[in-house]
């Protein structure tokens, strides 16, 4: 078996997505590399870039692809990434960005790209009953509350509704993701690297079903 694995996660928001990554993380014991996180992090430190990154991602645009890539160029080539792997979560977003990665992991590539897919209908219907603490960010939903009120299980910090998850955002960010990423997933779908993983059902099962299809592309 190949040491590491080398993975890309793409699934709409609502589906599990940060959840599965940070499971995989840990069984394939890989960083979990998410541009998100990479860009806020610039935010909270206050450099140039980071107040130029906040205004871009407050209006809901994309970073450039320049950008990124730099980026995420940067992130690969550390000890890290180079000796065990990676599991990158929010990149690649455009097709030109999957046509970078491609060139930054040649000659061995990606394992395999997979499409973590919930309908949109079954997505809104969780991001609408979410709950997430503000302190460690663990997820709840109104179907399944923390044991104690409004008490986070994990850390005891307030579980709120977070304040962009209303109606029309939700709705808003579901369209976005669409016109992102429909390309995306034709992309690695032509070149045979796709695998689409049903989002549905408790996270224990979809873990196991992301696990068995991972093995079996890396041939393990
Ligand atoms: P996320 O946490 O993945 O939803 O990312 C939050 C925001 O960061 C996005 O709405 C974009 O503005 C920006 N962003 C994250 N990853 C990328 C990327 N690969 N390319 C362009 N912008 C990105």
């Amino acid at each position: 078996m190949n040491p590491g694995a080398r993975l890309v996660l793409l699934g709409r928001q609502g589906s599990g997505k940060g959840t599965q990554c940070t499971r995989l993380s840990r069984h394939y014991v890989v960083p979990h590399i998410s541009t998100g996180d990479i860009l806020r992090a610039a935010v909270r430190d206050g450099t140039e870039f980071g107040k130029r990154a906040q205004e871009i991602m407050d209006a809901g645009n994309l970073v450039s692809d320049d950008v990124m890539v730099g980026i995420l160029d940067e992130r690969l080539d550390r000890d890290d990434t180079r000796g065990r792997g990676f599991i990158l979560d929010g990149f690649p977003r455009t097709v030109a960005q999957a046509e970078a990665l491609d060139r930054m992991t040649t000659p061995r590539g990606i394992d395999v790209a997979i499409n973590l897919d919930l309908p949109r209908d079954e997505a809104l219907h969780r991001l609408l009953a979410r709950l997430v603490c503000a302190d460690c960010g663990t997820n709840y939903s109104t179907a399944a509350p923390p044991r104690y009120g409004m008490t986070c299980d994990n850390c005891g910090g307030d579980v709120v509704h977070r304040e962009d998850d209303t109606e029309g955002a939700i709705i808003r960010r579901l369209d976005l993701y669409e016109e992102e990423t429909a390309p995306l997933i034709s992309w690695f779908e032509g070149r045979g690297m796709l695998e689409v993983i049903d989002a549905n059902g408790h996270p224990d099962e979809v873990t196991a079903r992301l696990i068995t299809a991972i093995d079996r592309r890396r041939g393990a």
